[in-house]
Formats: C-alpha cells, structure tokens, sequence
C-alpha cells in the first residue's frame, strides 16, 4: 500500500510539464502564468492529500487525476465570477440575485457617466466644487413630497447615518415587535447600539399600545422609532400603533419620529391584492419627520439609502462624518437619477420590478404559452422526449422584505420529466449554462416563472436548455 502510494505520488507529472499542457495555454492568457501555477500548486497539494487519504484509487492514472482536478479549478477561475443570468424564480426583489435590474436608460446613463470625468462634485455654474448630493436632492423632494433629502450607499447606512447623527448617547424608543432582523447581517439593536444610541424596548412581540410609548419618553429620549417589520408578519391577536398617532406623540413631547421604510415606495402598485404599504409621501404626510429606504427595492432603483424628511434634520445629517464614509459613487447616483426622473415624468412603468410586479394574470399566462410551446419545438428539434412540457399557475413574489406572507397569482412553464434528469438535477444544470438561469422547483417538476423574465430573456432560456440538450 505505502509503495503503491508512493509510485502513484511519483508519477504525478512535473510544474514544467503541466504548465506546457495544450488546454493551459489560452487560460493562461486569461489569467497571466503565476495564477495558473498557483492554481496548479492547490490542485498538487489537493491530490496529494486525498491519495494519502485513501480518497483516490492508487492503480488509476496520477497525470489524469491531476489535470481533470486542475483544469476544473482554473477554468472556474476564468470566467468571470460576477455573471449576469436570468432570473426564472417569479421573485422580483431577490436579494440573492441583485435586487432590481435597471432600465436600459439607466444603463446608458450610467455607461456614459463612468467613461469620462464628471460633475459629480463640481458646479458647472460657478466653477468650484460642488454637492455629489445635490444631483438628486431635488428629485426625490419632487417624488417624495420631502423637505430635504440625502443619499447614502444603503438602507442600512442610511439608519445607521440617521440615528448617529440624531440619537447619539441619548435614547430611541421602539416597540418590541420591530426589532426585526433582515437578511442576518442587519438587526435593529445591532444598528441602534452600533450608533450609540440607547435602545429603550416598549410593548410586546405581538402587542404595542400607544401609552406604552407615552410611558418611555423621558428627559433623555431622541426618537420615538418605528421600523417596517420587512420580511414576517405576526399574525392572531396583534395591535401595534399607527405613524399618525406616534408623530403625533412625538410632536406633542418634543422629539423625533423616524421611519425605517424599507421598501421605499415612490407610487401605487395598482393592484388590489397589494394594499397596505404606504408610499413615501403617505408616510412623510402623516407627520413622521424622517424616513429611510432603499433604492433597489419597490423603488426599483440601483443600490441606495435615501433619508428624506425635515430640513432641519436634515441638515443635522449632512455634516454627520459618518456620511463620508457612506458616500454614494457616480455609477449609482447616474443611474438613481435616471429613475428619479423616470417617476416624475409619470414612466414608472419603464422600471422594471414596478412592471413585473404590476403584469397582470392575463399577459403572465400568454407569456408562459408562448415560451412553453417554444420551448417544446426547441426539445422536438433536438430529439428529446423524455419531457412534457405546459404552463402552470404559480405563486410569485414580491420579495425583498415587501409584502411579506402574501404571494402573488403568476404564470410559469413547467418541465415534467418523465425519462431524463429529474427537477432537481435539471435546475442545477441550468444554472452550469453559460447564461445560467435560476428556476423553481415544484413537487420534482422544473418551474420557469415568466413574471421575471425579461424582454429577450426566453431566448436565454431556450439557448440553455440547446446547451444541456443539443
Ligand atoms: C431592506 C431593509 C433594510 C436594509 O436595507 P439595505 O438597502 O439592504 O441596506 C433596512 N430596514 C428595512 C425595514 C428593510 O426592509
């Protein structure tokens, strides 16, 4: 055993000649040589391991092993990590998969801005510097109905930014059903100890009544907090306290009503079936004094955190040291201008998620017949038969912490295979494509959601079922 080990060691071939392998040449191009050998180097140490491990059969052939360990290593590493692909799970703000697809406009915007020098903080009028701020200010007070405005990199940020700049060594008052956590890196006490303010916790999970608050403001108290409980919902006996009659409390004692939005809605979804979410203006109308949302939520924009309320809050914000290190960069604020004035003009229905969420059952069901008789001439081309292939109801989502527990009627194809690879395998291997496409998976059945397709994007879709098939 130990001699066999030590001849298969043996015979694993040299750097030299694994760096003069055909297939090495044209990924070294990609990657320059010291890359390649350092990925040669893990796969060595690799091999090495898992043959004195006993994972590898010692009577196989060492040069093989090497290169099939090697070649799978350096040419994940080629391609390009970031990859577009295409989103077939009928969940339209999927956090995992980027948040909100920008309009071509805003693509443009953006491609332009970038490829040169910029007024981003520069005023054309008087020749000095300028506010990076100040592109979109006006824009979202127009959209928003608010005083002033400031932009940060995120939500978070923009939280973080706001209660530093407003509550720091004083207290912010939040009732116990709000202390959400989001997506497992932002939590509300996290945040709130994080900018040194004094958390003052009022209510219960399920209950929070109005004199609860009343009771907590003291001396010491900054905010009276309120924070969308984004992506749960506590349902039975539950009672918590309207923004009117909190603002309402908070003006009475003299202190600040803030709002954690979340989603950052600029204007009704119209649907029926999707009440209940107050837009920014509501929200800034019934007296709360600053809001935070993000971008790339229902606002469908690029990533950003946006604090809107009060000048003179405000104006305590922007001189906060924190916002430098927050700062938001040109490729955003190009394309977040762009939508801004996409909602000013009455074209919301050019942003992408505000259309996605707002495609009724009709045209979902027509899309879906379309792509899945597409779909079925691409499999008789290709000599297939092992799939039936038809359109089904599904439930989409809105996602990204709106809406939560309540699901939206949609459309989809649904891909039964009754002699080939299974759902689960199927998926996996569409994600392997070179536009990979993330589908759902329904009782062993493969379910491509048409809601978040968008324009040209069944094309990709039948291009990575060629490439498993063809
Ligand atoms: C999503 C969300 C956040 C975090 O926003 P990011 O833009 O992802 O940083 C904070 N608070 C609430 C209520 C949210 O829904």
């Amino acid at each position: 055993m130990k001699n066999e080990l030590q001849k298969f060691l043996r015979a694993i071939p040299s750097m030299e000649t694994l760096l003069s392998l055909p297939w090495v040449e044209s990924l070294t191009l990609e990657l320059g040589r010291e890359a390649v050998k350092a990925l040669f180097n893990e796969a060595l140490l690799e091999l090495r391991r898992d043959a004195r491990d006993g994972k590898v059969p010692l009577d196989g052939d060492p040069a093989k092993a090497i290169e099939d360990r090697a070649r799978r290593r350096i040419s994940q590493r080629a391609k390009s990590s970031l990859a577009r692909l295409v989103n077939a799970t009928g969940v339209v703000i999927h956090t995992n998969l980027g948040r909100s697809p920008l309009p071509p406009e805003a693509i443009e915007a953006l491609t332009h801005l970038s490829g040169g020098y910029s007024s981003l903080e520069y005023s054309l009028e008087s020749g000095t510097r300028g506010q990076r701020n100040a592109h979109v200010e006006w824009l979202i007070r127009q959209v928003t109905g608010a005083e002033a405005a400031i932009v940060t990199n995120n939500n978070a940020g923009a939280v973080l930014l706001a209660l530093s700049a407003l509550a720091r060594g004083r207290e912010v008052v939040v009732s116990s059903g709000e202390l959400v956590e989001i997506g497992g890196s932002f939590r509300i006490p996290d945040i709130l100890a994080f900018s040194g303010a004094k958390m003052v916790q009022v209510g219960c999970t399920n209950c929070t009544h109005l004199r609860d608050y009343r009771d907590a403001i003291g001396e010491e108290t900054a905010i009276l907090l309120k924070v969308h409980p984004s992506n749960y919902r506590i349902q039975g006996f539950t009672e918590s306290v309207s923004r009117e009659d909190i603002s309402a409390l908070a003006r009475e004692r003299g202190v600040i009503c803030m709002e954690d939005m979340g989603s950052g809605l600029i204007e009704s979804l119209g649907r029926s079936d999707l009440g209940g979410e107050p837009t920014v203006r509501e929200c800034l109308a019934a007296g709360v004094d600053i809001v935070t949302f993000s971008g790339d939520k229902l606002l469908g924009g690029p990533q950003i955190g946006c604090i809107a309320g009060s000048a003179a809050l405000i104006d305590r914000i922007r001189g906060h040291q924190l916002l430098r290190a927050l700062r938001v960069d040109k490729m955003t604020l190009a394309a977040f201008e762009v939508i801004l004035r996409m909602y000013l003009k009455g074209q919301s229905d050019r942003i992408p998620v505000v259309a996605m969420i707002r495609r009724s059952e009709d045209e979902l069901r027509e899309r879906a017949e379309a792509l899945s008789q597409k779909l079925r001439a691409l499999l008789d081309e290709l000599s297939v038969s092992s799939y039936d292939v038809g359109i089904t109801e599904t439930d989409d989502a809105v996602g990204g912490g709106s809406f939560p527990a309540r699901s939206i009627a949609g459309w989809g194809v649904v891909v039964t295979s009754r002699a080939g690879i299974g759902a689960t395998k199927l998926s996996a291997r569409l994600r392997e494509t070179g536009t990979p496409i993330i589908a759902g998976v329904r009782e062993d059945k493969l379910v491509l959601h048409v809601r978040t397709l968008l324009d040209g994007e069944d094309e990709a879709v039948l291009g990575a079922f060629r490439e498993i098939f063809g």
